[in-house]
């Protein structure tokens, strides 16, 4: 029985219009509540963030968009359809894959096409096993989905269960590196199908085998782009429950919760306004910091951070791909420098995306826009980070190394095109109020991950709070935050009845 908020809660805040606060939203008045959103900044989006400028847009959080059913599935809680709200346009390229070697490899939404690349790079055998390996990938998705990621689990026995006994059975609890190293000979394909598990905040050496379902929702699955850039989605979002009767304002920084006995009565924000509520949703980073008697994790491990370069070039760089991982030579040595020497990778794997490539509405004629995020230490030394890395010092260096390895790396000529820029550095997250000064949260290590992650209703502080975002269950990423939204919500409603979580029919049938 999944625990909720007793007492009245017809009145619900949500602190934070990001996805998981707008997720949480939409999922409230769905259910009927009177819910108002209050951000601090000017407009929906968090970290799903946008800048504007002599034409071109650049998206300043996620690039890579995935598991498009779940967001329909957040706008289906107030009756709306995906499909009126977003034009989303599936990938045929979901990554092209560069290699030192000089190689590289088009990871294509269609299995065979995939396959046929595969085999033509690696040769037939490690294309049977990339075969064996989507078919394994689907089903360990399957499989954790319902046990560890779609649910609100408050004790370890919650996971209990026959999936439970399949997944260690299946070896989901080995290293992920060993996991891949079995599935294939190629190093190639190796890296390709666990360099994920960074997004997870852990390295592959280090993380579970149960971490390579993350490669289901992009290679798996296949990436899509929102038409209109990332951006487009938290604004749809904003859209829909502000029809839907959600009140949302922006500009709006809380400054505190107002308590009496066990309860939050009220929000207060930073322009003297007070907010009754029976219930609070709370998505900042470091929830502990705003919701007074709520204890933080007691020994946090957060994720590495990145340095995220974004400009506007005045190039047409023909033949660049969408997305592009493009890997050093080094492999072990980077998670070592990531996630314990606390140095930034000296010889760096990179994720490359050019949404113009597809969506010319996201750069002026000639031009393109690009977004660099290359991993680098966080800031907390517990966590493997370094905090004496001097970011405001190193940071005009590190934008001039990381262009000159694009430039080296096929992207020649943009360094003399660019004609709007924008850089963060691990000191920008930080003074947003994100721990550890990463936006990727808790790391999903094993302690950190399902029922040992914080969950959405905590156990200390007034029992009237939630919690939602990449900081609590079940994790970090677009996908995982607007299922968070859900799950917060349902510790205020109750579990509500679903129609399920299949995608509308225009985008099951495009792939
Ligand atoms: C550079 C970068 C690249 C990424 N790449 C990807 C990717 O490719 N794919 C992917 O799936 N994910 C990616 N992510 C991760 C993804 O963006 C996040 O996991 C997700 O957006 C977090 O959403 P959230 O709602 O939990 O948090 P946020 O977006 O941070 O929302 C929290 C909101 O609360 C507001 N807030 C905080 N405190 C207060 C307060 N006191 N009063 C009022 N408002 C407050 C904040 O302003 C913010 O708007 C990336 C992130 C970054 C930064």
């Amino acid at each position: 029985m999944v625990r909720t908020v007793p007492g009245r809660t017809d009145r619900v805040v949500v602190v934070g219009a990001g996805l998981a606060g707008l997720a949480t939203a939409l999922r409230l008045r769905g259910a009927g509540r009177e819910v108002t959103v209050v951000e601090r900044g000017p407009g929906p989006g968090g970290r799903a963030g946008r800048v504007e400028d002599r034409g071109y847009a650049l998206d300043t959080g996620p690039s890579v968009f995935t598991a498009p059913e779940v967001l329909a599935d957040t706008l289906a809680a107030v009756g709306e359809d995906l499909t009126d709200r977003l034009e989303l346009l599936p990938l045929e390229t979901s990554y092209r894959a560069q290699f030192a070697d000089g190689s590289h490899l088009d990871v294509r939404a269609d299995p065979d096409a995939f396959a046929a690349e595969v085999e033509a790079l690696c040769g037939p055998a490690e294309a049977a096993a990339l075969r064996r390996y989507l078919a394994d990938l689907a089903d360990l998705y399957r499989l954790q989905r319902g046990t560890f990621i779609d649910r609100n689990l408050d004790t370890p026995l919650d996971l209990l269960g026959p999936e439970l006994v399949r997944l260690v059975r299946r070896g989901g609890f080995g290293r992920l590196s060993r996991h891949v190293e079995r599935a294939f000979t190629d190093d190639r394909l190796r890296r390709l199908f666990s360099f994920q598990a960074l997004y997870a905040g852990v390295s592959p050496f280090r993380a579970i085998a149960a971490y390579a379902v993350i490669a289901q929702l992009d290679i798996g699955a296949g990436v899509h782009h929102p038409v209109g850039g990332i951006a487009a989605v938290p604004r749809a979002l904003a859209a829909a429950a502000a029809d839907a009767g959600v009140t949302l304002r922006y500009d709006c920084g809380v400054t505190a919760l107002e308590t009496r006995g066990s309860r939050v009565t009220a929000v207060r924000t930073e322009d003297g306004g007070r907010l009754p509520a029976d219930a609070v949703v709370v998505t900042a980073d470091a929830p502990h910091r705003l919701v007074p008697g709520l204890r933080g994790p007691r020994r946090p491990v957060h994720s590495p951070s990145c340095v995220a370069l974004h400009v506007g070039v005045r190039t047409e760089l023909p033949g660049q791909a969408h997305h592009t991982i493009t890997f050093g030579a080094a492999w072990r040595e980077v998670f070592d420098e990531l996630t314990r020497l606390g140095r930034p990778m000296t010889d760096p794997s990179l994720l490359v995306s050019m949404p113009s490539a597809t969506d010319r509405s996201l750069a002026p004629e000639g031009g393109q826009v690009l977004s660099v995020v290359a991993p680098t230490p966080n800031l907390d030394r517990r966590s493997g980070g370094n905090p004496d890395l001097d970011w405001a010092a190193l940071a005009p260096r590190y934008r001039d190394e990381l262009l000159a390895v694009l430039e080296a790396r096929g992207w020649a000529g943009i360094t003399g095109a660019i004609e709007v820029e924008r850089m963060d550095t691990p000191l920008t997250w930080a003074a947003q109020g994100m721990a550890a000064g990463t936006p990727f949260a808790l790391a999903h290590t094993f302690g950190q991950t399902g029922p040992f992650r914080p969950p959405t209703l905590p156990r200390s502080g007034p029992e009237n709070v939630v919690l939602a975002g990449s900081s609590v269950q079940p994790g970090v990423g677009v996908p995982m935050v607007l299922i968070s939204g859900r799950l917060a919500a349902e510790r205020i409603t109750g579990p509500v009845q679903r129609a399920g979580t299949a995608a509308p029919a225009r985008l099951e049938g495009t792939r």
